[in-house]
């Protein structure tokens, strides 16, 4: 990995700490409804840097490509249903919350946070804009 992409990762890191640091009150039963992506019709867009860090979080379980979950929900839902990648998982897994729970996070909240890993993505030189993370996902391991 390129010194620059190492930067940019932990830069990555720190806006997800700043979430945590910024967290607002939810009830999350990690109920993994929200990872059942064929269910809810919802798919978390994702930054490029996010995609980089998922896919390192992939690596780093041993898996070197994603086979699809059955259900079609989220391909790195174990089957414990637990988050295989919870310390790598992307920014809308940690600030998207289902109604029950209390809902997601208001784009007020967020939004500088949003913009700083925007600003990560421009200084990567990718300039096409955030995309489904599946999609993302799956170009991040073939570069990796
Ligand atoms: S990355 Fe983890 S938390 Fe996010 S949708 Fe997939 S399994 Fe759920």
């Amino acid at each position: 990995m390129k010194k620059e992409q190492k930067a940019l990762l932990a830069e990555l890191k720190s806006v997800y700490a700043e979430v945590e640091a910024q967290a607002l009150p939810r009830q999350c039963e990690m109920r993994t409804g929200c990872c059942h992506f064929r269910q809810t019709g919802k798919t978390p867009i994702v930054t490029r840097i996010e995609a980089l860090l998922a896919a390192q979080g992939v690596r780093a379980s041993g898996r070197k490509k994603l086979t699809p979950h059955p259900e079609g929900a989220c391909p790195l839902l174990g089957k414990d249903g637990r988050c295989t990648i919870y310390a790598h998982r992307p920014f809308g897994c940690r600030t998207h919350f289902c109604g029950p729970a209390g809902g997601p996070y208001p784009r007020q909240h967020v939004v500088g946070l949003i913009h700083r890993m925007e600003a990560l993505d421009e200084q990567l030189g990718w300039h096409d804009g955030s995309r489904p993370f599946e999609a993302a996902l799956a170009d991040a391991l073939q570069e990796w």
